[in-house]
């Protein structure tokens, strides 16, 4: 076996470099997975142009990925060498005060080990797991089911995180803002969890003709339509019982309340960048009685079932993914996403 591989490391923002470095050796219960596929996420993009406050570099980005067990630390039992499978990207320490709580998704020492930006990321041939991540949220991928759709386990299990948070509404009409590969999850978990209508709004077309192939019954051009008008024309003027927003923008999160009916829920979901202030009309808050909900990465218990819907296939990844590129071609996929021209990119280790 070679002792070096090709990885894809972060120095700066604009600045990764695709290059050699050791192969990684596992540590009591670690496992090291040879990756068949890594996928670009919005959060690699991020980090990519502004880096990101957890992340010292240079390190190995990405966190979304699959593979085949080449090696296998001391105490692992449930993974043997050439089984394929997947991992989230972080763990619980199961004793912190959130934890304990049961809000594992708040873990104080999540920090700790996050793949791609705490620890060696998914760009690169051969990725260590964590004991933490190998002993929680990691899974054996049945024979069949594709690694490019597994890979995307950790953005799903956020979205199933964020659907256990909203009063839910059978029957009821669901609004998604944004339709990146985020939303077009949303427009399915909105679908599973009873939802009649789903509308999604985006205000880029063909990102909204992607949309009606996860599901999504009404498609709007925000850029182009009055979103308020047409969500009042859908609801019989009540507004959407479900509104959630996957862009991440202060302009958008100050927009949701507005489209939801009296005690509905405002889901908000996208990360905007920090600092970022929103106002909101108490008004509607108040006399609406509107359940307006942050939404924050996944629980062992979401990640679980994000595992399950994907191998079962009730969750369609596909549509989400775009582009299939080498690896080495990493700095051009996150631009190529980043610029809204992409969905998710495989991104392919060489071998
Ligand atoms: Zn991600
Ligand atoms: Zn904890």
């Amino acid at each position: 076996m070679p002792n070096s591989m090709l990885a894809v490391r972060f120095y700066k923002p604009g600045d990764l470099r695709a290059e050699q470095v050791p192969i990684p050796e596992p540590g009591p219960g670690e496992l090291i997975v040879k990756s068949a596929v890594a996928l670009t996420c919005g959060t690699d993009v991020k980090m990519y142009r502004r880096g990101h406050p957890l992340a010292k570099p240079p390190q190995i980005m990405g966190h979304e990925f699959a593979g085949t067990v080449t090696a296998v630390g001391v105490g692992v039992e449930k993974f043997k060498v050439n089984m394929k499978v997947v991992s989230a990207n972080s763990a619980p320490c199961n004793k912190c005060f959130y934890c304990l709580m049961q809000q594992p998704n708040l873990c104080e020492h999540l920090n700790d080990s996050i793949v791609g930006f705490t620890w060696p990321g998914a760009y690169a041939e051969y990725v260590q797991i964590p004991e933490r991540i190998v002993r929680q949220n990691t899974f054996q991928i049945p024979d069949g089911v594709a690694l490019e759709n597994v890979a995307s386990l950790e953005p799903l299990a956020c979205v199933v995180h964020g659907w256990d948070l909203v009063h839910q509404i059978p029957g009821g009409v669901a609004m998604i803002i944004g339709g990146g590969p985020i939303g077009l999850l949303h427009s399915q978990l909105a679908r599973l969890n009873g939802a009649k209508v789903v509308a999604m709004s985006d205000v880029i077309e063909e990102r909204l003709q992607e949309a009606t192939q996860v599901g999504a019954d009404v498609t709007i051009n925000s850029g182009k339509e009055d979103l308020r008008a047409r969500i009042s024309d859908l609801t019989e003027g009540r507004g959407a019982d479900v509104v959630v927003e996957a862009v991440g923008r202060g302009e958008t999160w100050e927009s949701a309340p507005s489209l939801a009916r009296k005690g509905g829920t405002v889901l908000l979901f996208g990360g905007c960048p920090s600092g970022t202030k929103v106002s909101f009309d108490a008004e509607k808050i108040h006399y609406g009685e509107l359940h307006v909900q942050g939404a924050f990465h996944h629980t062992p218990a979401s990640v679980e079932r994000a595992f399950r819907l994907i191998v079962s296939g009730q969750v369609a990844i596909k549509p989400l993914i775009s582009h299939d590129m080498p690896l080495e071609k990493a700095k051009e996929a996150l631009e190529l996403m980043g610029s809204g021209k992409a969905l998710k990119i495989v991104l392919r280790p060489p071998g």
